[in-house]
């Protein structure tokens, strides 16, 4: 899978990309992330990608010449988003149908923003990481090829571990532990040491709806509330239990 990002501070995205997770896919082949230096694509000796808002105004604006420039240059693969906080939302649905997708590609705002023609014109779609403003787009674009990176089939260690976690059944993830069993008087749960599987899988999902009920309502709500099966795990394993 090939992501393009394009930005005025690429190495502040392709040094993230090298790493940990993002920097093992790509040396196994799985992920291609090519980062875009737009002041490549500028004309004069100062490398000038903004100029002043026509009407005036705070801020200065990201000039659409370099930016279509670097774009056409590089042929990204589509969709091209532009980061922005009117874009649509993130969240780990939108990551799943992404990582689905054989590329796709985002470019990084700043200042105040991007010369609207390239929303408008060159840009396929926008794409937000949550309602606020950052001072750019690149921590965005980290964001969106960390949580969609690591669905890419192959990238996790364990190819089971995207199944279970957060959102991916509209529940938030039961708790985990590790060793010591017992840590400064707290428990691990006796049947999570039980080796009882079933018994440990009922449990692990009563947690998940417990955790979900108690942070989380509006995802319950979104799943219809609990099913007579949810309900007869809550009965086997009650809260204080
Ligand atoms: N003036 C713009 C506004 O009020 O909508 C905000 C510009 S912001 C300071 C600069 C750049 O940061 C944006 O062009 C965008 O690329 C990026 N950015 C800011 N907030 C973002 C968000 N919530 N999600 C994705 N990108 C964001």
């Amino acid at each position: 899978m090939r992501i393009d990002v394009f930005s005025i501070f690429p190495t502040m995205v392709g040094d993230f990309a090298s790493q940990s997770l993002l920097g093992r896919a790509a040396q196994k082949g799985l992920l291609d992330i090519r980062v875009h230096d737009l002041r490549e694509h500028t004309t004069d000796v100062h490398r000038t990608v903004d100029d002043s808002p026509f009407g005036g105004g705070a801020g200065m604006v990201l000039r659409a010449e370099p930016i279509y420039a670097s774009v056409e240059a590089a042929e990204p693969p589509r969709p091209l988003f532009l980061l922005g906080p009117g874009g649509r939302r993130l969240d780990q649905d939108m990551a799943k149908e992404l990582a689905e997708t054989g590329g796709f590609s985002m470019l990084c705002g700043r200042y105040e923003g991007v010369d609207d023609r390239v929303r408008t014109d060159l840009c396929d779609g926008e794409l937000s990481i949550g309602d606020y403003v950052l001072g750019g787009g690149e921590v965005a674009a980290m964001v969106v090829l960390e949580a969609v990176g690591r669905l890419i089939p192959g990238v996790m260690g364990n190819a089971e571990s995207a199944g279970d976690e957060s959102f991916s059944h509209g529940l938030l993830e039961y708790p985990q532990f590790t060793k010591p069993a017992v840590f400064r008087d707290m428990e691990v749960p006796e049947v999570l040491r039980s080796g009882d599987h079933g018994r440990i899988e009922r449990w692990r999902r009563s947690r998940a709806l417990l955790r979900t009920m108690a942070a989380r309502p509006d995802l319950m709500e979104a799943r219809g509330g609990l099913s007579e099966a949810d309900q007869a795990l809550l009965a086997e394993f009650p809260p204080e239990s």
